[in-house]
């Protein structure tokens, strides 16, 4: 919760939850260094605090999410036009007296900070304080002030749009009560206090013209074994056709609907015997343990803890326990039932899974994962975070794996200088990032990236020496939210300075937008975390270009096009070939532009050799292309370059003058008294740095894969809740490798 929330006295309502005292602080959670027991879930090991705070979050986060919607649309809203999106500033504003009259202030960026923060305990309270924003609007503007008029719309605006989620809301909570299925069986979560969930559908696209991603309520059809799919409209009206080279005949497709399959897995606690979502009680069911082991759900354990520690009395006016299905939990652990799915699996298979969640376990660190995380733990603690909120970040290097991809034959075939043409193969290690941080004592994943490191031996001679950052994802769970962006983006300085350690001469990236639904490596983003345009982007990328030059980790910036390709096109004969990284942006282009049909130049070359022609044509159109889209493909120089003879200066003390740098051969030839030249060594961070040994985990060596896995398996992280269930399942598929 905000301060500004904190101090501001709210009307309370008796049905909701109570605040906990321990709003996130996860430094009074350190529960990852006890002996554990083997356990089905981590919250067998939270504490009280822990607990309340899962309980509290899970509660919460039902509240934030059409809120959320809510709040988006007013900032977005036409006549809005920023004004009321962030705090007033009076200075700029030129309103010196506007905390003199308006003494809560509130504004709408702010409201939906806390909504991320599930800061708020009813919808009630959001609505208080989204009125709040304009009635300050109204009280501070006379009538007639365009402010005054905005406000007044807009609070007309959410009047309506808050009645509609009233009724929805209402609506939801009929069908709540009348839902029975044979999953839930009629049971509530003891936790979050619903029914059923259902997952997102997996990503499976119409074969037909309309070629969408199939809805989740709506009905399709697919072959027996759901290999091929169409929606509704688009169902082959043909009795027989074939697909590639298989017959299909209508006769045998199959109508589907999604929702059916798609529901949240619970499991029984052995305890109360009341029933709870899977994703709630970070319940993991792939462990396979023997009969013996026990469920207890957290509200079992929470009130375990409560008997002990608190007096009776404290812990029964406790709103957040009194849930509609309390049953009075039983303590006897003879008592066990072999109600729950664990129970029944077969004995032993696996190893017993011990450490859920830690990730501080003594399995030997890597080198890259220790590096960026100390980088980002300082950085933090730079910030002005405290030591606890620096700690509670964990950098791990999740596989490194060394592939040999094959070389598009069009850059083969259209791409030769000198006699030089590209190889059919190219070498390079994948590595896997991922960042996680204990929320509450429990870890979420909401930072990776997948690069490809290109060595001396690659096989490519442009690509020596140069680092791919192939995909980069975050999720916007990070807290203290004010210090995400900054985190985000050092994560990749981090990287790119242990890349220059290592003698990396240059980083390339392609800053490519997702489009809609189209995850990079989660599976199913927060609805509330737009994704972000071309442009913002674009200030994303060279915000950490520009930091990491004050950090002396990059110098200077380049594009694909001015390191490159604007030399191919002007046929400078000394050009050499660009740098081909497995997936990136040209390839692709180049083979877009090979397979589409050359209409427009088909007449012009009739009378000329045909191939020689089609050749320069295509050329021609990549070298277009790559213009077109030159400020995407960043191409930073990792070290720095002398000035005088162009040699670059790989990890060695050099000298600066106000035009660039200088190395110390230049240094001594030209004495010239005008040049005033400052010693410059090499970064404190650039160690003796080597390489860490290739491991390989199969469930997320390749992002691909990795995104294959987490759909399949309903892993998904569209809210903390999921987030941290996934992260939980991730973990153990990294460590089960
Ligand atoms: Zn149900
Ligand atoms: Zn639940
Ligand atoms: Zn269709
Ligand atoms: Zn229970
Ligand atoms: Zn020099």
């Amino acid at each position: 919760m905000s301060e500004r929330n904190l101090k501001r006295p709210r009307p309370s309502f008796a049905d909701s939850p109570s605040e906990v005292e321990c709003d996130w602080n996860m430094g009074k959670l350190p529960f990852h260094h006890e002996i554990r027991t083997p356990s089905l879930s981590p919250l067998d090991h939270a504490s009280k605090a822990q607990l309340r705070q899962q309980l509290q979050d899970l509660r919460r986060e039902k509240i934030a999410a059409p809120l959320l919607a809510l709040v988006s649309k007013l900032m977005l809203h036409r006549t809005n036009q920023g004004i009321f999106n962030a705090p007033v500033d009076p200075v700029r504003l030129v309103c010196p007296t506007y905390y003199d009259v308006i003494k809560h202030p509130m504004d709408l960026g702010t409201i939906k900070q806390n909504l991320v923060a599930l800061a708020y305990v009813s919808a009630e309270h959001v609505a208080a304080d989204i009125r709040l924003v304009f009635t300050n609007a109204l009280l501070f503007n006379p009538p007639g002030h365009v402010v005054h008029e905005t406000a007044v719309l807009l609070l007309k605006e959410f009047e309506k749009e808050y009645a509609s989620y009233l009724r929805k809301e209402r609506d939801l909570a009929i069908k709540r009560s009348e839902h029975h299925c044979p999953h839930c069986q009629g049971h509530v979560c003891g936790l979050c206090e619903e029914k059923c969930i259902n997952f997102e559908p997996p990503l499976v696209m119409c074969l037909g013209k309309c070629g969408q991603r199939l809805r989740r309520h709506a009905a399709y059809f697919m072959t027996p074994d759901g290999q091929l799919n169409w929606c509704a409209k688009c169902v082959p009206k043909l009795p027989e056709f074939t697909f590639g080279d298989r017959v299909v005949m209508k006769a045998e497709l199959v109508k589907a609907k999604f929702q059916e399959e798609l529901t949240e897995p619970w499991v029984q606690c052995d305890s109360c015997m009341g029933w709870v979502h899977q994703v709630c009680a970070l319940f993991n069911s792939e462990i396979i343990v023997d009969d013996d082991v026990p469920f207890t759900c957290a509200l079992c354990r929470l009130h375990a803890l409560e008997s002990q520690y608190v007096a009776p009395t404290e812990a029964q006016a406790d709103p957040v326990l009194d849930s509609p299905e309390k049953t009075e939990p039983t303590y006897k652990h003879d008592d066990m039932s072999t109600h729950s799915p664990v129970a029944k699996k077969a004995k032993c298979l696996k190893p017993l899974f011990k450490d859920p969640l830690v990730l501080d376990t003594p399995e030997t660190p890597t080198r890259l994962g220790a590096f960026m995380q100390r980088w980002i733990r300082d950085h933090l603690v730079g910030l002005g975070e405290s030591r606890t909120v620096a700690d509670s970040v964990f950098v791990k290097l999740a596989s490194s794996v060394r592939i040999t991809a094959p070389v598009s034959e069009y850059a083969q075939d259209h791409f030769r200088l000198n006699g030089y043409a590209y190889p059919s193969v190219v070498t390079y290690t994948s590595k896997t990032i991922l960042v996680f941080q204990q929320i509450d004592g429990i870890e979420v994943c909401l930072f990776s990236m997948y690069v490809q490191e290109y060595g001396p031996d690659c096989g490519i001679p442009s690509n020596d020496n140069r680092t791919y950052i192939a995909y980069l994802d975050s999720l916007g769970y990070f807290r203290p939210r004010h210090a995400r962006t900054s985190v985000y983006q050092q994560l990749v300085i981090a990287y790119l300075a242990f890349a220059k350690t290592r003698g990396f001469t240059h980083a390339h990236i392609w800053a490519c937008p997702t489009t809609r639904g189209g995850d990079f490596i989660y599976w199913c983003h927060p609805v509330h975390q737009r994704n972000p345009s071309k442009e913002r982007l674009l200030l994303w990328y060279k915000a950490i270009i520009a930091t990491a030059k004050a950090r002396h980790v990059a110098f200077g910036h380049e594009t694909l096009w001015s390191s490159h390709f604007a030399a191919l096109q002007s046929g400078i004969s000394s050009a050499p070939l660009p740098p081909y990284f497995d997936g990136d942006y040209w390839p692709a282009e180049l083979e877009r532009v090979v397979l589409t049909p050359l209409k427009r130049t088909k007449k012009k070359c009739a009378d000329e050799p045909p191939k020689v022609k089609a050749r320069d044509v295509i050329k021609a159109e990549v070298y277009r292309s790559l213009e077109a889209s030159k400020d995407s493909l960043f191409v930073i120089p990792l070290q720095p370059t002398c000035a005088h003879c162009n040699q670059m200066l790989v990890n060695m003390p050099h000298w600066q003058s106000t035009t660039g740098a200088v190395c110390d051969v230049c240094a001594a030839v030209c004495v010239d008294s005008d040049v005033h030249l400052v010693r410059q060594p090499v970064p404190s961070f650039v160690e003796n740095a080597a390489d860490d040994l290739e491991f390989s985990c199969p469930f997320l060596d390749s992002r691909s894969v990795l995104l294959k896995n987490c759909e399949e398996r309903h892993y998904q992280f569209d809210t903390l809740r999921r987030a941290k269930y996934s992260t939980m399942m991730l973990l153990y598929h990294m460590r089960h490798a």
